[in-house]
């Protein structure tokens, strides 16, 4: 459809940006960040750590100015590694989705990426997995978990805090058809309504406020997932929930390689 073809065209476009773009800032961001570390310790010995009790306590207008230098180089601090975060995941973006891929058990890279997103995840819900089958997929490992970390941490956020009892975040596998398999992310949380559930697979796309999302998560997980033959749907229902559906071709069942099976196989 049409409205493919320019999420397509998008994509590629953005990509090419993004690669660009991640490339240039990295450095550059880098020196920036550390040189205001490198600020902030020269400033901590003069206001502080290099004074002793006999020291002659400073001017208060001087005292007073160095709080606001270094309430300033905090803030630049922060602003800082929010750039630094955004390159990071432009570059992610930016890798072909396409990436080859090593055959991995689905189970084990969602409890890495249940690992990762354990901090976010675990202030805000209970969390339930149910792996109904063992299941081999072909996969660029790394950036699978990220898929999923996204996908988790993404629910996490769905979820207002100080209800942890009440919410829920669930993580399910189960056979699909015709050699796919169906895992499901799915969350009690706020859920999205129509014109959120149009765009959210869009690069920089987000409701986030500044500084939380850069809007590439769901982006990211689209081409990981559509790279591997895949595809990544949503439901949600607002005030109810959302869950994640991705299908991935199985690469064949726990066991199939050993040459017993082979000859299991061959006997009928
Ligand atoms: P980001 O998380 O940086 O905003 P994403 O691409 O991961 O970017 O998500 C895009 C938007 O989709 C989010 O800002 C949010 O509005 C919506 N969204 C994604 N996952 C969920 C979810 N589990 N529940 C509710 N809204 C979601
Ligand atoms: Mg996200």
């Amino acid at each position: 459809t049409q409205r493919r073809l320019a999420y397509s065209e998008k994509m590629a476009a953005v990509s090419q940006l993004a690669a660009g773009v991640g490339h240039e800032i990295n450095n550059p961001i880098t020196y920036v960040s550390a040189n205001l570390g490198f600020a902030t310790e020269i400033l901590a010995e003069l206001s502080g750590t290099s004074r002793t009790a006999d020291s002659p306590p400073l001017p208060p207008e001087v005292a007073e100015q160095l709080r606001e230098v270094s309430e300033a180089l905090r803030e630049a601090q922060d602003g800082a590694q929010r750039v630094a975060r955004i390159v990071r995941d432009l570059r992610t973006f930016a890798q072909p989705g396409n990436a080859a891929g090593q055959l991995v058990e689905i189970r084990s890279i969602i409890e890495s990426a249940l690992k990762l997103a354990s901090n976010p995840l675990l202030l805000r819900a209970r969390v339930f997995c149910d792996f109904q089958v063992e299941i081999r997929v072909r996969a660029p490992e790394a950036r699978l978990v990220q898929v999923f970390m996204n996908l988790l941490v993404n629910a996490a956020q769905a979820i207002p805090p100080g209800h942890v009892e009440e919410n829920e975040v669930r993580v399910t596998t189960s056979l699909g058809t015709e050699g796919f398999i169906v895992v499901e992310v799915s969350d009690t949380g706020q859920g999205m309504p129509p014109e959120v559930l149009k765009r959210l697979f869009e690069p920089f796309f987000t409701t986030k406020p500044v500084g939380q999302g850069t809007g590439l998560g769901l982006s990211i997980c689209r081409n990981v997932i559509e790279g591997m033959g895949g595809t990544l749907t949503v439901r949600s229902t607002v005030g109810k929930g959302s869950a994640f559906r991705i299908t991935l071709p199985e690469a064949g069942p726990l066991g199939a390689q050993f040459p017993q099976d082979a000859g299991a196989a061959l006997r009928g």
